[in-house]
């Protein structure tokens, strides 16, 4: 692996940002994508293979982001870019149902233990959009519990942060939602059901839902307590009130069938993406039938979508849950090379006397520079971010491409060799002995 010299590799991903900048809000499509957590200049990237990101200057890394946790065969898999080619013969769109649909439909039906129906979205955030509202629709309750830290993609109701206190009543996050969109959102604390019950005692006209990422992914990687995700069950049991597992991010990656299949609780509702649609835009939700039942044009939900269920996005998930279907080492394999790098960046923080504490769940997970542990939103952002700043260039220079941002996890694939995991550590101990 080359070491690359702050900026002198980036010349072309400098001239493509100031171009950018002119004619797309901050130079990106997605906000954390422009280093603001980390400075810098974001790499363009130009293609990507295997466990590889290639930049437009040519300079080649090791990938953890594989595209936000998408990738999880790796990039440019051959089967799944033959499958999306095949597709492509027969036309972009039609806007009428297809075949492809009902296989992959059929075959989340089968994977996720929850999920008698499923409706296809094209993004997570869709997907959590349309939930809510079939949650709200089905209970008549406008409440909704969602946890300080957790991200549910950028719909209204989501963009929430609480004042002081575990159950204050949600105040927008952003200019642009409105205090109704927010009022009716409640903040609790992951891994504390006490907060949770809090949320239900202060909403004066009920709750629909209870939304969780089942293994917290974007404050980086907390897991559930255990007994968290048992007591969500039985609280919304208790108060009448839908289970909704937000598992955009870990549905098909902490295993074949999710979180719920992973700690054997049964959500009401479950939303999907990133893996589902095999590296094109795709997401879903989904549960028992008699709560999908309400949706239209079965039942008055409303929900609908030009492009979904589109066939090239429907070719590439389809090829995409069908190898992990067929491969039944694939799930053990790729945790044994997180466990790898979980435990050889613990070593060589250890070593080199930097406060860090790797938290993981299957092949994902997240280097926190603090002592740790990491459990909840209050302890995540205890860590070190100008630390961490320094951390992700030195890794960058020594070609591994991280999420830019502490707050982030890091996605091991089916791609990556012991080998990659082996030099990610010992970059990862070379960047360590400088920040001390
Ligand atoms: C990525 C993500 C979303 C949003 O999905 P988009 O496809 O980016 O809209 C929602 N929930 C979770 C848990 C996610 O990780």
């Amino acid at each position: 692996m080359r070491e690359h010299g702050g900026g002198r590799d980036t010349e072309a991903s400098s001239r493509l940002y100031e171009s950018a900048c002119r004619v797309i809000p901050g130079g990106v499509n997605s906000p954390v994508r422009a280093f603001g957590g980390v400075g810098g200049t974001p790499r363009f990237i130009a293609e990507a293979h295997g466990a590889r990101v290639i930049d437009a200057d040519g300079v080649e890394y090791v990938d953890y982001v594989g595209s936000w946790g998408v990738m999880l065969l790796g990039h440019d898999h051959p089967v799944v870019r033959e499958a999306i080619a095949d597709a492509l013969r027969h036309g972009t769109s039609f806007g009428a149902p297809t075949a492809a649909e009902v296989a992959l439909a059929e075959r989340i039906v089968s994977l996720v233990p929850s999920i008698d129906q499923v409706r296809l979205v094209n993004s997570g955030t869709e997907a959590t959009m349309s939930a809510i509202r079939l949650a709200r629709g089905v209970t008549g309750a406008p409440g909704v519990v969602k946890f300080r830290g957790g991200y549910h993609g950028h719909g209204d109701a989501f963009l929430v942060e609480a004042g002081s206190g575990a159950a204050t009543l949600g105040v927008p996050s952003s200019p642009g939602v409105t205090p109704g969109a927010a009022a009716d959102t409640l903040i609790a604390e992951f891994n504390d059901l006490e907060s949770v019950t809090a949320c239900f005692d202060a909403a004066g006209h009920g709750v629909a839902c209870v939304i969780v990422e089942p293994v917290a992914g974007n404050m980086g990687c907390v897991p559930p307590r255990s007994g968290f995700l048992e007591g969500l069950r039985s609280i919304c049991d208790d108060r009448g009130a839908l289970l909704v597992f937000d598992e955009v991010m870990t549905g098909f990656r902490v295993a074949l069938g999710g979180a719920q299949e992973r700690y054997g609780v049964t959500p009401d509702l479950t939303t999907l993406g990133k893996i589902v649609g095999g590296g094109l835009p795709v997401g879903a939700y989904g549960g028992r039938s008699d709560l999908m039942r309400h949706v239209s044009p079965d039942g008055p939900v409303y929900q609908a979508g030009t492009l979904s269920g589109n066939p090239l996005a429907t070719a590439a998930g389809l090829a995409t849950l069908g190898i992990l279907e067929a491969d039944e080492e694939l799930y053990a394999r790729v945790e044994r090379l997180a466990e790898r790098l979980g435990s050889g960046l613990e070593s060589a923080a250890g070593s080199t006397g930097v406060d860090a504490c790797w938290n993981g769940v299957g092949s994902m997970g997240s280097l926190f520079l603090t002592g740790g542990p990491v459990v909840d939103w209050a302890t995540a952002v205890a860590c070190d971010r100008d630390r961490f700043a320094r951390f992700f260039h030195g890794m960058l220079n020594r070609g591994v491409y991280l999420a830019p941002s502490p707050f982030e996890a890091w996605f091991v694939s089916a791609a990556h060799t012991e080998d990659d995991i082996d030099l990610t550590i010992e970059a990862a101990e070379a960047v360590m002995r400088s920040l001390t």
